[in-house]
């Protein structure tokens, strides 16, 4: 039996390895559970899967939550709780369901254990892939490609765990494809963009998944953020993205002769999440089936009118090292801002160009206190923009 730590655990990503993991028949356990602050939900969490440790980044939660449980497991508690759960000794896998930035420590303090790391969050990536020097999870043999101490990463986000289904050695490739369902506004006009609302972009047309990347659906940062994740974990900075509506074609390699590989099945994380489990390994998966009649697949190019994160990420990607923090960090703050009512949704990548623009880009991003400063910094340009519309 695999024992999985869960980080994240009462959000999306962690709720659906949670599943996984009950769906497996004994395949897996939940050895650690960790969350921010939602106390209720971890604890109901906790009661039912009954980790042996349960780790809570909010201090003052840490008694509610020691009264709200119904056994006695071990309490981690404290700004450092999601590093510890990501070390943990005995854990055989640690997903990394944290949103934001915030899951960039526990991602060092994972690679650092030499942990197998299920990696869902994508900004923890974009921002500390300079510190994983070989870092790539598909080395030249299109299999995992370890850290030296044991460590490896396996991606979970869709688009990244298709690719790497599909790689084949590296100089077979041209280049990545990225799909994107295009999000919320899909079918609005770039003029249209003006007026939505948060509300209106929280309506993802084929995932369900938190709110922060519902939002960066709609605008495509998040497809911004996949671009440099694909680069940066496997290597090839080739990276192109199609719309493609239906979510079924998760990503796809083109390779040197012509041909393309893709990887489909229904839109249900679940997928991805028992993938990096099981790798190398295929196992019975909770998901449904994919009906392969059911729908037309179809693919266009995005507008890059309309999506402005696209070009500014690939301008991230060129720089390599201290923009990718900056489109991050920027975008968390202007996402945070339009969430408040304070701009508008066409306003957020104009405060990351704002942010990126002002961004030191001599300065180096070798160490995680540098990462810390770049990411600080951006977020102070992001929040001084001033929106004059
Ligand atoms: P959610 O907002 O649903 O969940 C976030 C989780 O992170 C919660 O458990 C939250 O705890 C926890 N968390 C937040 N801040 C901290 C912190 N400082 N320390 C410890 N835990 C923290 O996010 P998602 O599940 O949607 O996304 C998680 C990551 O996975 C993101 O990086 C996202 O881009 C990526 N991803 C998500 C997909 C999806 O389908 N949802 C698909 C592909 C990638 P609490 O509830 O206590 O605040
Ligand atoms: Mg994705």
């Amino acid at each position: 039996m695999k024992k999985i730590s869960v980080l994240g655990a009462t959000g999306s990503i962690g709720t659906q390895a949670l599943d996984v993991i009950e769906k497996s028949g004994g395949a897996y356990s939940a050895y650690c559970i960790c969350a921010g602050s939602s106390v209720k939900k971890l604890s109901e969490l906790a009661n039912k899967y009954r980790p042996e440790i349960v780790g809570i980044t909010d201090d003052t939660k840490a008694h509610e939550l020691s009264l709200a449980l119904t056994y006695s497991p071990k309490i981690i508690a404290g700004q450092d709780a999601a590093c510890i759960c990501a070390g943990l000794s005995e854990a055989d896998v640690v997903v990394n369901g944290i949103s934001g930035m915030a899951g960039t420590l526990p991602l060092i303090a994972a690679v650092e254990a030499g942990k197998r790391i299920a990696a869902a969050n994508k900004e923890s990536i974009v921002c500390a892939h300079t510190l994983f020097d070989g870092m790539k999870t598909c080395g030249t043999e299109g299999l995992t490609h370890p850290f030296p101490n044991g460590a490896h990463i396996i991606p979970v986000d869709s688009e990244q765990s298709a690719i790497f289904q599909c790689l084949e050695k590296g100089d077979n490739v041209k280049s990545l494809i990225l799909t994107a369902s295009g999000g919320a506004f899909r079918d609005l006009t770039a003029e249209e963009l003006e007026n939505v609302t948060a509300e209106d972009a929280l309506a993802h047309p084929t995932w369900s998944m938190g709110k922060n990347i519902t939002i960066d659906s709609a605008t495509l940062f998040n497809k911004g953020l996949e671009i440099m994740e694909a680069a940066f974990l496997f290597g090839i900075n080739d990276v192109e993205v199609l719309i493609h509506r239906q979510s079924i074609v998760h990503s796809m390699v083109r390779f040197r002769d012509g041909s393309i590989k893709a990887q489909l099945s229904v839109p249900d994380m679940r997928g991805a999440i028992q993938y990096a489990f099981s790798y190398p390994d295929r196992e019975k998966s909770p998901i449904d089936e994919l009906n392969l009649t059911q729908k037309p697949l179809t693919f266009e190019h995005p507008d890059t009118h309309k999506y402005p994160a696209i070009e500014l990420a690939y301008e991230a990607l060129k720089d390599g090292k201290v923009l990718p923090i900056v489109f991050n960090a920027a975008n968390e703050v202007a996402r945070e801002r339009f969430i408040r009512g304070e701009c508008k949704f066409t306003d957020i990548a104009k405060i990351v160009a704002y942010a990126m623009k002002k961004a030191d880009t001599a300065m180096q991003a070798a160490s995680i206190s540098d990462i810390i400063e770049t990411d600080a910094a951006a977020r102070r340009y992001a929040a001084e923009r001033i929106i004059d519309n």
